[in-house]
């Protein structure tokens, strides 16, 4: 097995490394690690959790450690799908870089244009962005990328999910075309073979092996749940989620919930605490601070149950999360690798729970044609009971007085004055209102006296 010091890394890199207590390169470092340092372009196929971002920054701060940034031209561009991911990535290139004089700059939604502004002027090293956030700053003129000599894509595939691509084109076509290019992603979609057929230039390709297949430390099943009356589905559904963090009691220690949707987020969140869970919502709607403030409770064990969207959650670096419960089955496949792949790291044990409601089967057979095994079903622990468990929720009154609004719709063509004719109306349509004798004019009136006595 290779060891740390036989890759070539910068001895002040090593030095940072034994003090994050790694003692072994991870496969994707293995493999990419010598290549980056060669000057080669590199594509990593591996997701998070495999060590591919460190697969990335130790090589660069090794070979960024020589040379000087110049004003508004980094040397160097890190391009994530969001600015949780980005967030991260900064860490840890302050973490390995802990012992060099490596600038970097940050730029993503959320912080202030001004203070990154004024970094960029200094020069930076390292510049890790989202790439609206990149593309912003160079429209507005405070930055050029024709410096650039090493640029990396961080999970592309996400970005393609995200409608990234154009702008990740774009940004490759604004930088030098000798630079290098470390390049990574989960899956290669045709889209994404094709850009990497495009911008890179005979890359080093390193594969490891998908996380779903390498983490057998995952226990997962999953609780298929019928709901009753559909107006009361969610919140059965609600109850369903409770009594299974009830079931696992202890062992739950902590939960990443996943949702498919934001509203949904938001509603599961706020139930969990208004029946005395400790949990907090995070999705891409909520602003910056509140998002890094629920991340870091989080991690620092003040949170138990953080409920997440994907995009939210995507390269959360959590080490310990006992479990994570699928509140819904998402609807790519890929998701639920990467959702179930926060728990089990690093050896650990982890257990997976997926709530598959009647309309999200077609979802789980993808998820098991994808990870090529069958998911053991649970019992569902309250076997769609009504939702007596739930406390009155006040969110029912608004759609108990719903019905009124229908009727009184349905009794509106009674005040038309238009007459409808007979016969048209309900059983209960006493037809247009009567004025008089409306046309209901017995014949015999309408005649002249002559015509009626005539008979
Ligand atoms: P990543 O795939 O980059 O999200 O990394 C997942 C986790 O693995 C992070 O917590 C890293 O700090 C950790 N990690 C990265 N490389 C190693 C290594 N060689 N040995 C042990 N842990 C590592």
């Amino acid at each position: 097995m290779t060891k740390f010091n036989e890759l070539n890394l910068n001895p002040k890199v090593l030095k940072a490394i034994e003090e994050a207590g790694y003692e072994t390169p991870t496969p994707i470092q293995e493999g990419a690690i010598p290549a980056a340092l060669e000057g080669r372009d590199v594509l990593g196929i591996a997701q998070t959790g495999t060590g591919k971002t460190a697969s990335f920054t130790l090589p660069m701060i090794t070979l960024l450690a020589r040379g000087r940034a110049r004003a508004r031209m980094p040397r160097s561009l890190v391009l994530c799908p969001t600015r949780e991911l980005a967030a991260q990535v900064a860490e840890n290139f302050d973490t390995y870089a802990k012992h060099l004089k490596l600038t970097k700059a940050l730029l993503i939604g959320g912080v202030s244009f001004k203070e990154q502004d004024a970094l960029i002027d200094r020069g930076v090293d390292v510049l890790i962005a989202t790439p609206g956030r990149l593309l912003d700053h160079f429209e507005r003129g405070k930055l050029l990328l024709t410096g650039v000599q090493i640029m990396v894509v961080d999970e592309a595939d996400r970005m393609l999910d995200m409608g990234f691509i154009p702008d990740i084109e774009r940004i490759f076509s604004l930088t030098p075309f000798t630079r290098q290019t470390l390049f990574f992603s989960a899956t290669m979609a045709s889209e994404i073979e094709r850009i990497t057929d495009t911008f890179l230039s005979a890359p080093t390709r390193v594969e490891v092996a998908r996380q779903a297949t390498a983490s057998e430390t995952i226990e997962q099943g999953v609780v298929m749940f019928k709901g009753g009356r559909r107006d009361r589905e969610a919140s059965q559904k609600r109850n369903v989620l409770r009594a299974l963090i009830d079931a696992e009691g202890e062992k739950c220690t902590n939960a990443i919930i996943f949702c498919n949707r934001k509203t949904d987020v938001d509603i599961c969140a706020k139930s969990l605490k208004k029946h005395g869970y400790d949990a907090a919502a995070i999705h891409g709607d909520l602003d910056q601070s509140q998002r890094t403030k629920t991340l870091d409770g989080f991690r620092d064990g003040t949170l138990r149950l953080l409920v997440a969207s994907d995009v939210a959650a995507r390269g959360l670096d959590v080490p310990s999360v006992s479990h994570v419960i699928n509140f819904d089955v998402p609807g790519h496949p890929e998701d639920y690798v990467h959702r179930i792949g926060r728990t089990g790291r690093a050896g650990r044990e982890g257990k997976a729970i997926t709530i598959c409601s009647s309309r999200d089967e077609k979802a789980l057979a993808a998820v098991e044609k994808l990870i090529q095994k069958d998911i053991p079903r649970l019992d569902n622990p309250i076997q769609a009971e009504e939702p007596k468990a739930e406390a009155p929720k006040p969110e029912r009154k608004p759609r108990a007085a719903a019905p009124k609004k229908t009727e009184e719709k349905k009794i509106e063509p009674r005040k038309d004055p238009e007459p409808k004719g007979r016969g048209r109306g309900r059983r209960n349509d006493r037809g247009p209102d009567v004025v008089g004798m409306g046309d209901h004019l017995p014949s015999f009136i309408a005649l002249s006296f002559d015509e009626r006595r005539a008979g």
